[in-house]
């Protein structure tokens, strides 16, 4: 179980790509401010670290919550935010590994 790292540059450009109506500097700073409530420790209600992008949109959330489904192997995450999984009970070395590569 892990997310596919993303830069959040790179992330700006898939979403802009998905709405091409959106305002670059507005949707990169809506994500900057979901990862600095991650990165300050911000949770879901349910008690579980916020997935970035998802809280970019639906306001703090983790991936359970906003999609119903436990398994984020085929959804983004901000890089920076990949570490949420190894800081919290579960590890996950891949998602480290590529943010480092990245
Ligand atoms: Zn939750």
């Amino acid at each position: 179980m892990s997310f596919v790292p993303i830069k959040l540059r790179d992330y700006v450009r898939v979403h802009l790509k998905a709405n091409p109506g959106s305002d670059k500097r507005e949707v990169t700073a809506r994500f900057r401010a979901a990862l600095t409530r991650y990165q300050a420790g911000e949770r879901c209600y349910c008690g579980e670290p916020i997935w970035v992008i998802g809280s970019a949109e639906l306001g703090n959330t983790c991936f359970t919550c906003a999609t119903g489904e436990t398994d984020p192997s085929e959804d983004y995450e901000i890089a920076e935010a990949c570490d949420k999984y190894s800081a919290a009970t579960l590890s996950d070395p891949a998602c480290d590994a590529r943010r480092l590569r990245g």
